[in-house]
This record gives structure tokens, sequence and C-alpha cells, in this order.
């Protein structure tokens, strides 16, 4: 049976990479879901046949969870998508937190003596598994509280909090070494609570000084936290392939937390030490100019002419649920004569991958969707380039202004094309809360109004 499961295991874990590795092209990514969910079956029917398990529990637990995640699922809005990410890896950390514990009142039952037992190992890996999944679980609330507009998305700083979050962590790594390496008895008990209690503290510490346009980062990296948990996890209940699945998961999410912060141009010590979007920091350069308005009509002139458009898609076509009828525009342009291009920034919306998933829903053909150092590269050659609900990542302070927050940040050029129209319902800012000086420029026009009904309005001019 042993030997039959180990197979099993690394069934499933061969599953898992050759899924992950789909996952990295739009054209094979479902294939590769499927192919993952697989894997992850395989690992449940090998870890459910192992015998002298209480199967009542089990599937209560099964039925409960699978209920509530069901509901979640199904019920989750396309925009409160990355809130339900975030409070999923919580979940990832608390589970894994309570892995832990179980296994300490296990093992306390029978005295609990490292030094004596020789048993560090297992100590040390049930501290790290509470230590990152207490992390992961209130840093990720926080996350969710802050996404979802149940507290202010601006960066929470305050003088000390440096000095504060080091002292705690010192606190934590010291409790967890003096818990693995030699206490016992009451001793012990006091340690391990002493984690239990900082690791949720310093998640909240860690994640209330991150805001504005930095949180994609902290998504991910939370997301890579609750592989690591889960990997710790795997080590206390000696299973392996929660060990590679969640070393898999905390690969992955690290490497996108790269990619974010490239995409952003910060590094990962910068997001989590530096308060960007904290109340009183830099806004950039003042003004000059204003915005001009366009109405539907005069807009479809100047599409009808054009021979080249690129969309630049952003949150705002996420709220208005805009992408099927974004797609049905361009179909009518190809129609029309004109070389149709999505340009897509790593970090428009308000998760990772937010637009291609969208778009993919829509059915946007994949040629059409462009990476932004390929569409930034022809984008002087574009008659029109359309901005549907997009605006930290199309706003030319990046480039131009070295007192912006932004200042380095790549960004989609919309501002080279000919003439840019800009999709949104009023003259509010985009996450960052920065003014966008490409809605000031001469070649910009604004097409104020719901994103839906704009082009639906484009769609209708171009019908008639
Ligand atoms: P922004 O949040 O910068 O801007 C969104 C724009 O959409 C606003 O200007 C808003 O203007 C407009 N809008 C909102 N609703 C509608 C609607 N119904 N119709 C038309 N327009 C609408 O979006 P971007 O995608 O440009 O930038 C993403 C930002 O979010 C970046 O700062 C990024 O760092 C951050 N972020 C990204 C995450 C990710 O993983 N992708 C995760 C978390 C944050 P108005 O109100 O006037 O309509």
């Amino acid at each position: 049976m042993e030997l039959f499961i180990n197979l099993a295991y690394i069934a499933a874990a061969i599953l898992f990479i050759y899924g992950i590795k789909m996952l990295g092209s739009a054209t094979t990514a479902v294939r590769g879901n499927r192919t993952s969910s697989l894997g992850m079956l395989i690992a449940v029917v090998a870890t459910l046949s192992r015998s002298g398990l209480d199967y009542s529990w089990i599937i209560g637990g099964l039925a409960l969870g699978g209920l509530l995640g069901f509901v979640a699922a199904k019920r989750v809005q396309m925009t409160g998508m990355p809130e339900l990410v975030a409070l999923f890896n919580g979940f990832g950390g608390l589970a894994s937190l309570l892995v832990g514990w179980a296994e300490y009142e296990k093992v306390k039952v029978h005295g609990w003596d490292t030094s004596l037992a020789g048993e560090w190992f297992s100590a040390a890996v049930i501290a790290i598994a509470v230590l990152i999944g207490g992390i992961t679980c209130t840093g990720s609330i926080i996350a969710w509280l802050k996404l979802s507009g149940k507290m202010g998305g601006a960066a929470i700083v305050f003088p000390g909090q440096k000095v504060l979050n080091a002292l705690v962590m010192l606190v934590l790594v010291g409790a967890g070494v003096a818990f693995a390496i030699g206490a016992t008895g009451a001793s012990a008990a006091t340690m391990f609570y002493v984690v239990v209690g900082l690791s949720l503290l310093i998640g909240v510490l860690a994640v209330i000084p991150i805001g504005g346009g930095d949180m994609p980062v902290v998504i991910a990296l939370l997301n890579s936290f609750s592989g690591l948990a889960a990997a710790a996890a795997g080590f206390v209940i000696n299973n392996t392939v929660l060990v590679v699945a969640g070393c898999l998961v905390g690969a992955s999410g690290l490497i996108l937390s790269a990619i974010m912060c490239k995409a952003m141009n910060r590094t990962l010590g910068n997001v989590l030490f530096g308060g960007f979007g904290a109340a009183g920091g830099g806004s950039g350069k003042a003004v000059e100019g204003e915005m001009k308005a366009i109405s539907v009509e005069d807009a479809y002139f100047v599409l009808e002419a054009a021979q080249s458009v690129v969309f630049v898609p952003g949150y705002g076509m996420a709220v208005a649920q805009a992408q099927h009828v974004v797609k049905e525009l361009g179909a009518i342009l190809e129609r029309n004569g004109a070389e149709v291009r999505f340009g897509i920034h790593p970090v428009a919306g308000r998760m990772p991958g937010h637009m291609n998933v969208l778009l993919a829903e829509a059915d946007v053909p994949y040629e059409q969707l462009c990476e932004m150092d390929a569409v930034n590269a022809v984008m002087p050659s574009v008659d029109v380039a359309i901005v549907i609900g997009a605006n930290d990542v199309v706003n030319p302070a990046a480039v131009d202004d070295e007192d912006s927050p932004i200042y380095g940040m790549p960004i989609i050029n919309v501002f080279e094309a000919k003439t840019v129209f800009v999709l949104k319902r009023g003259q509010g800012a985009g996450f960052s809360g920065l003014v966008n000086t490409l809605f000031f420029r001469d070649n910009t026009r604004m097409l104020y109004g719901d994103a839906k009904a704009t082009v639906s309005g484009l769609v209708g001019q171009f019908e008639d």
C-alpha cells in the first residue's frame, strides 16, 4: 500500500509540473489547469487510502469547505477576484498553522522535550509551519481588507515602525529556535504560544505599511508564502506530495513577485519597506493644461479613418464588464481595414493576469494580445490608442516626472500614439491616487462615461 501511495505521489508531482508549464501559454493554459487538477485528485485519493483514518471528520471537512468554496467562487464578481485570491491565500496559511498546532498538541501529550528526544527537526518544522502560516493568514486578511475597500488602501506608516517590526521578528525567531532546540514542558508551551501570537501579529504589521501601486506584489508574495507554509506542513505530517506542491506554489509565487517588481521598477525590499502610497508622499509636478472631452460621434469619425488601433485595458474594463463589447469593436475595426492590437500591462487591473483572463473570456484572438514592450515598439505609428478604464499603467509621469512616486515604472506609452481616447467615468485618479498627465496632453481626448456604454455607443455608430 505504501508503495502504491508513493507511486501515486510521484505521478501527481509530475502532473503538477507539466500543468504549471502549460500555464505559461494562453493556448495551453486550460489544459494545464486540468492536468494539475488531475494530479491533485490522484494525490487526494492516494492520501485518503491510507489506513487508520477517521473518515467522518474528513467527509465533514470536505463537505463544509467544498460548500463554502463553491458558493464564494460562484458569487464573486470578476472585480472581486483579487480579494478572493487574497482570502484563499489566508486560509492556506491558517490551515498550515493549524496543522503545526495540532501536531504540537499531539506530541505534547507524551511530554515535550526536544533536547532529550532529539526531535529538534520535527519541532523546527512545526515552528516554521506556524510562523509562515500565521504571517500568511493575518497578512492576507489585511490585503483582503485593503483590496475590498473595507480598510483604506494607503500605506499606514508611523515613526519607529521598522524598528518595532524588526524587534517583533527577532523575538519571534528567538522563541521559535528555543522551542525547536531544547524547550521542555511548560517552557515549550510558552515558546510555542509566543510563536503563534507573534506570527499572527507580524502578518498585520508587515502588510499595513504597504499600499498603493505595490499591492500586486503583496498578493503574489503572500501566495508564495501560503505555498511555503504548506511545504512546512508537509514536513510536519511527513507528506511528500504536500512538500512538492507547496514548494511549487512557493517558487512560482516568488517568480511572479519578481516579475511584478520589475513591471513596477521597484525592488522587493522597496515594496515591503518603502511605504509607497502613504499619506503625505510626493505627488509629482503640478499639471498644466486642461482635459478635452470628445463625443462618441466625433470619436467614431476618427476611428473610422484609423489604420492601426491599440486597445489598452485596465481595471475600469473589469468594473464595466466591457470585455465582450470591446472585442466586438475590435472585430468591426478589423473589418474596416485597421490593424488591431491589445496592449497588456503586467499590473493592469487588480491581480496578475487580470486583463488576460477578461480578454480570454471574451474570446479575443491570442495573436492580438501584445506584451508591453512589443506594443511600445510600434506605438509611434499607431493612429488611435483607446485606453479603456486604465490609468496608472498609462501615466507618462512614470517616464518624464522625476518627482512622481511612480517615476521609473514601465508604462504602455500611449502618449506616443497619434491620438489617444481615454474612456473613464469622470476625472477620478487611478489606484495609486496620482494625477495622470496623459489626460492633459494635446493628442488626448476624454470619452466620459461607463466604458461598456461608451464602447457600445461606438459599435452602434459603426452599425448605423
Ligand atoms: P487604475 O486603477 O489605475 O485606474 C482604473 C481607472 O478605471 C480609473 O481611472 C477609473 O476612473 C476607471 N473606471 C472605473 N470604473 C470604470 C467604468 N465602469 N468605466 C470606465 N472607466 C472606469 O487601473 P490600471 O489598470 O491602469 O492600473 C492598475 C493599478 O492597480 C496599478 O496602480 C497597479 O499597481 C494596481 N494594482 C494592480 C494589481 C495587479 O495585480 N494587477 C493588484 C492591486 C493593485 P473613473 O473613476 O473616473 O471612471
